[in-house]
C-alpha cells in the first residue's frame, strides 16, 4: 500500500491541487492527512470538500480545523491567526464544519502501519521543534513510525540504539529515505499550503509501507493565485507575502 501523506493544508486549493496531481502522477493507493485543512488561506470550503471527495482518506485535526470549527476559543493563537481561524468560521459552510468537528484528535493508528499526529502524539498543540521535543514525542506512541505536522518544516528523526537521535532536515525538492528495521521515526513532510522552511513550494511525502521507503516531494504551484484570493478576502496581507518567502 502506497500512502499520500499531506499536512497544514491551510486552505490553500491551488497547492493541494498541484500536490494531488503530482503524487497522482507517481501514484498512490490512500492519503493519510495531519491536519489543518483550514486557518490562514481564503478557500476553507474548496479545500475542506477537496479532502472530503477522496475516497478512504485517514485525517486527523489539527489545531486551526479545532479553533475554526468551535470547538476551542483560540485565545492561544497569535493575532494573525487568531483573525484568520474567525473569519474562516464564518466562512465555513455549516456541513464543512460538522465535517471539522467530527475530525478525530490524533494520535491515529493507520492499517496497522504507522501512526498520525498533528502536533506531538503526547499533545496536538505542541511543536516538535528540536532534540528534546522528539525525544520526548517518541514515548507517544508504540511501534516505529508517527507521521506529525504543525511546525511546517519537512524533518525527519530517528532513534535506535546504535545511532541515538538523529535529526534530518531535507532541502532538496526530492529525497528518498529507506527506513531501517529496528529504527524507530517521528517524520514531518512539510505543509502543502503554507511552507516555512524558505522553500515556498508545496511539500509532501508518498510511504510505500510494503518496501518501507519514504519519498519527500516538492511541487510548484500558482503562489500568486493563492495570494490574489487571501487580498480579496481581506485577509492580513503577510499570510500573502509569507507564501511568496516560504516562510
Ligand atoms: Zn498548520
Amino acid at each position: 500500500m502506497k500512502y499520500l501523506i499531506l499536512s497544514d493544508l491551510h486552505s490553500n486549493t491551488e497547492a493541494l491541487e498541484a500536490v494531488l496531481g503530482d503524487a497522482r502522477r507517481r501514484g498512490f493507493d490512500r492519503v493519510a492527512c495531519m491536519g489543518d485543512l483550514v486557518g490562514y488561506g481564503a478557500e476553507p470550503n474548496a479545500v475542506v470538500e477537496r479532502v472530503r471527495s477522496l475516497d478512504d482518506a485517514a485525517v486527523i485535526r489539527g489545531n486551526h480545523d479545532k479553533v475554526a470549527g468551535g470547538l476551542e476559543s483560540g485565545e492561544q493563537f497569535n493575532f494573525v491567526a487568531g483573525l484568520a481561524a474567525r473569519w474562516t468560521q464564518s466562512a465555513l459552510s455549516s456541513d464543512n464544519l460538522s465535517y471539522l468537528r467530527s475530525l478525530p484528535r490524533g494520535p491515529l493508528a493507520v492499517d496497522g502501519s504507522f501512526w498520525l499526529a498533528h502536533g506531538t502524539p503526547l499533545d496536538e498543540d505542541a511543536y516538535i521543534l528540536n532534540d528534546f521535543d522528539a525525544l520526548e514525542a517518541f514515548n507517544g506512541f508504540p511501534e516505529d513510525l508517527c507521521f506529525f505536522g504543525h511546525s511546517h518544516i519537512p524533518t525527519i528523526f530517528s532513534l535506535s540504539d546504535d545511532e541515538g537521535l538523529v535529526l534530518q532536515a531535507p532541502v532538496a525538492d526530492e529525497a528518498r529515505l529507506a527506513l531501517k528495521p529496528g529504527v524507530r521515526y517521528l517524520i514531518n513532510p512539510g505543509s502543502v499550503g503554507q511552507p516555512r522552511d524558505r522553500n515556498p513550494k508545496a511539500a509532501y511525502a508518498v510511504y510505500d509501507a510494503a518496501t518501507r521507503m519514504l519519498d519527500l516531494y516538492r511541487v510548484g504551484y500558482d503562489i500568486e493565485a493563492a495570494q490574489r484570493k487571501i487580498l480579496a478576502a481581506n485577509l492580513p496581507h503577510f499570510l500573502a507575502d509569507r507564501l511568496r518567502l516560504g516562510a
